[in-house]
């Protein structure tokens, strides 16, 4: 998976990458200066939920460092990255959830991600490479929702509610 996000996403990423086990772990898992913490807990009791490890590498390809951009879009993109790129989200029962009303775009993760690939998907192909770059790079903004698809990410988010298949 790595070598396949690299070449899409990050051909400057890091080269070795070190995955720890950890017993005494209580999270699902987390990434930092290319390190992968798994939790020998969770991954005992979810032995099928083998695409955390694609999200969390997809973290190591963002290296967005901080003040990037706001979380929940790195969030939403790793599990965008997961669903596009997943080996056995369905083994995992993963899947992205259906739009409720209760939602918003800032609610990260899943549900960001469902929204992602909507907007690829109605409005912009590909946007999210875009956006990726721009984080990476210190130049996204706000502004760059409406550059790159006319509109405003709420504007998007109002259109999305209107209408949400993907
Ligand atoms: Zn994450």
């Amino acid at each position: 998976m790595y070598p396949k996000l690299e070449k899409e996403y990050n051909s400057k990423t890091l080269k070795e990458v070190t995955f720890v086990i950890d017993t005494a772990y209580n999270g699902v898992a987390e990434t930092g200066d290319g390190k992968v913490t798994f939790s020998s807990k969770y991954m005992t009791k979810y032995p099928g939920d083998i695409d955390v490890v694609t999200h969390e590498v997809m973290h190591i390809i963002q290296n967005y460092g901080n003040g990037a951009g706001p979380g929940w879009l790195t969030e939403g993109t790793a599990d965008y990255i997961r669903f596009k790129f997943g080996v056995d989200n369905k083994g995992a029962g993963w899947k992205l959830p259906y739009f409720k009303p209760s939602q918003n775009y800032d609610n990260a993760y899943r549900i960001t991600a469902r929204f992602l690939v909507w907007i690829e998907k109605n409005i912009k192909p590909d946007f999210v490479k875009s956006f990726d770059a721009q984080l990476r790079s210190h130049t996204f903004t706000d502004e760059s929702w409406k550059n790159a698809t006319g509109k405003t990410v709420d504007e998007l988010w109002a259109a999305y509610s209107a209408n949400t298949q993907i």
